[in-house]
């Protein structure tokens, strides 16, 4: 069969096999392909600037950096005092791929105080340390939620705090950012940073969570 039949087959069974690879994508997906291909076409964008920009999402900027961030204030006591006083110069010195700028904030959890962010406009995120915001930071229960009942949001993500501990809630905004420096898990003495930072989670640094027990269960309690 020739390429013109083959078309011609297509046309009458109402479809083709282009259209059949391009179908495993969405919507949005396809609008994203169409728009890049004409800006690229143009000359407005670089392909391989956007395939860069990707890549270093997908495998550079993410929460491995805050991971590592966290567990060097807790081996590092003079680290971790620059990271409270100046948390953008602190994290700034760590060489990670992109520079945060000059309005992150690191706060402290202690016995007495538990913090957790939230942004109650949009989604503003310390993608620098954290990489992109999952999805629930994005949404309105949580962006409400989170300042209204706070301690029921953090039991729907399996934190449970004694009561006398405070909950702080605070809002990012465009100009600032909050990362949040968990309680170091006890029984980790002695660990390198490496080790401290396996238990570090997104969450975590978030303050829907806790930092990981040694003994591999879930923190929480
Ligand atoms: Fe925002």
């Amino acid at each position: 069969m020739t390429i013109d039949e083959e078309r011609g087959q297509d046309y009458l069974h109402g479809h083709s096999h282009d259209h059949g690879e391009m179908s495993e994508l969405s919507d949005t997906q396809l609008r994203v392909r169409s728009l890049e291909t004409v800006l690229a076409e143009k000359g407005y964008v670089d392909s391989a600037a956007l395939d860069a920009i990707v890549e270093a999402y997908e495998t550079r900027i993410g929460p491995q950096n805050g991971q590592r961030v966290i567990a060097r204030a807790w081996a590092d006591l003079d680290f971790r005092a620059k990271l409270l006083e100046d948390a953008s110069t602190a994290v700034n010195t760590m060489g990670n791929v992109s520079a945060v700028g000059s309005h992150l904030i690191a706060v402290e959890n202690t016995p007495e105080r538990h913090n957790m962010v939230v942004c109650t406009l949009c989604s503003c995120y310390p993608w620098e340390v954290l990489g992109l915001p999952p999805t629930w930071y994005k949404s309105a229960p949580y962006r409400s939620r989170a300042v209204l009942e706070p301690r029921a949001v953090l039991s729907e993500f399996g934190v449970t705090l004694p009561d006398e501990t405070e909950v702080r809630v605070w809002d990012s905004t465009a100009e600032t950012r909050y990362i949040v420096l968990p309680l170091r898990p006890e029984g980790t003495q002695g660990w390198s940073e490496e080790q401290l930072g396996a238990l570090v989670t997104r969450n975590s640094m978030i303050g829907t969570g806790l930092a990981k027990c040694p003994d591999g269960k879930k923190g929480g309690s």
